[in-house]
């Protein structure tokens, strides 16, 4: 008889588990509490800019592998799109000084060896200095293991671990500060690679994965909130949906919960999840880049992180950003246009924006949190976790959550075999 694996939660570790466990020969059906599939990584129709924008404006590296593969499986891997090479421009808004990283095509980061295509005014030594971060354990802090302070740190280190951490750089986990550095500076430019989503998240990322699974069979049923597990033996063996909506599991039947921290400790109480969140601020602006702007771009001095063009949109992202969170709009939309106009070459008046403020966007990536990030097994034999915010050796991202999503599939099968 075929087993059916009960996926709860469609974000991007949900639909990982669901594409693999699919391939697999399982039966698999999808619950989503809300009302569309992508969790954190989607995209909707916002009437004030006239577009289809992001909840977030995502960059993958061509080094995120599970990420690709991914896409791969459900046919779009060709919607992530980057520049042939792994070059990253930087400006400095504050004195207008604009300069390039060019990591090149290679296995090795030979890139520093060459100071054309390094940090300008930066030397060897201050990357050597970095090394520690490579061996860190995930209890130190990052501000214990590198310096933070310096050309170095202020022109590409500290940019590239607030973006990939969401905390403030120093009070980070070296250790997942180094799975980053490991898998993309250190890869060479041949793992540097910025890929976008250019259609849009939900193009390329989330509904082929639900076409893929409906098209095969599959059930992915949206507005189906999980209200709590029925456990005998050991094991789940009902789930409870609210009301007369109880789902009676098979032997053989198994679970793969991949929703957020807070849903998970309430579904399964005396779970251990992290407690602490940090914001990311994005902001989008109707209007058509000058042509030659780079996909993304590096802004440094000001309250933009990185500056994205998509056709008929400027966008901004903003990590660890809680201190904006309560701004009000039209005073932080306007202090975001003046860095765009800085940055991205454009002027004028305000034109259409958004902000868009996802308050608990990931787990805050500090070395206490990640302590509180459990594995992929739980109490109840058939039930396994997923998210971003389970022990991956990762921060909290896409390639973390499909790596989290595809672990849990395996541990399902594992747990099939005799
Ligand atoms: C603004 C922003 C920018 C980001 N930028 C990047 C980036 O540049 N690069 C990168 O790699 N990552 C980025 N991330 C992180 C990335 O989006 C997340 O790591 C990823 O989307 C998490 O996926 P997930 O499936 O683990 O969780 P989620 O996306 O949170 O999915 C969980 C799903 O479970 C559902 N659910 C909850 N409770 C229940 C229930 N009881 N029953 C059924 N369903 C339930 C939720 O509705 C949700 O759909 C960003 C995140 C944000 C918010």
């Amino acid at each position: 008889m075929q087993n059916t694996a009960h996926i709860i939660g469609a974000g991007i570790s949900g639909l990982s588990a669901a594409v693999r466990l699919a391939n697999a020969g399982y039966k698999v059906a999808v619950h989503e509490a809300t009302h569309q599939a992508g969790g954190r990584c989607r995209s909707y129709f916002d009437g004030a800019t006239n577009l289809t924008i992001d909840n977030g404006n995502h960059l993958l590296l061509s080094g995120n592998s599970h990420a690709r593969a991914y896409a791969r499986a459900i046919g779009t891997e060709a919607g992530l799109v980057g520049p042939e090479t792994a070059q990253f421009p930087f400006v400095d808004i504050k004195t207008g000084q604009r300069w390039q990283i060019d990591l090149g095509n290679s296995r090795w980061p030979t890139w520093v060896l060459d100071e054309g295509r390094r940090v300008p005014d930066t030397g060897l030594t201050d990357y050597l200095k970095l090394a520690p971060l490579v061996w860190a354990s995930e209890q130190t802090l990052v501000g214990k293991s590198i310096p933070t302070e310096g050309i170095l740190y202020q022109r590409l280190v500290q940019p590239l671990l607030l973006a990939a951490l969401n905390v403030d750089p120093p009070e980070g986990s070296a250790g997942l500060a180094g799975a980053i550095v490991r898998e993309t500076l250190l890869a060479g430019g041949q793992a540097c690679r910025p890929l976008i989503a250019r259609d849009g998240l939900s193009a390329v990322l989330i509904e082929p994965a639900v076409k893929f699974l409906t098209e095969r069979g599959h059930t992915v049923q949206l507005g189906h909130e999980l209200r709590s597990f029925v456990s005998a033996d050991g094991k789940v063996s009902a789930l409870n949906f609210g009301g007369e909506d109880v789902v009676q599991l098979a032997a053989g039947d198994a679970i793969v919960m991949a929703v957020p921290p807070r849903a998970a400790t309430s579904l399964l109480p005396g779970l251990t999840a992290p407690t602490e969140f940090r914001a990311i601020v994005n902001a989008h602006f109707r209007i058509e880049p000058p042509p030659g702007s780079p996909p993304i771009l590096g802004v440094i001095g000001g309250v933009v992180e990185w500056l994205f063009a998509f056709p008929n949109r400027l966008s901004v992202t903003i990590s660890n950003g809680d201190r904006l969170v309560d701004l009000q709009r039209e005073e932080l939309a306007q202090a975001i246009w003046n860095d765009v106009c800085k940055a991205g070459g454009v002027s004028g008046e305000l034109p259409p924006w958004q902000i868009v403020r996802e308050r608990r966007a990931t787990f805050a990536a500090t070395p206490a949190q990640n302590a509180l990030r459990p594995g992929p097994v739980t109490v109840l034999k058939n039930l396994f976790l997923a998210g971003d915010w389970t022990a991956t050796g990762l921060p909290a991202t896409i390639e973390g959550s499909v790596r989290s999503g595809d672990r849990a599939a395996d541990l399902v099968l594992a747990a099939k075999r005799p």
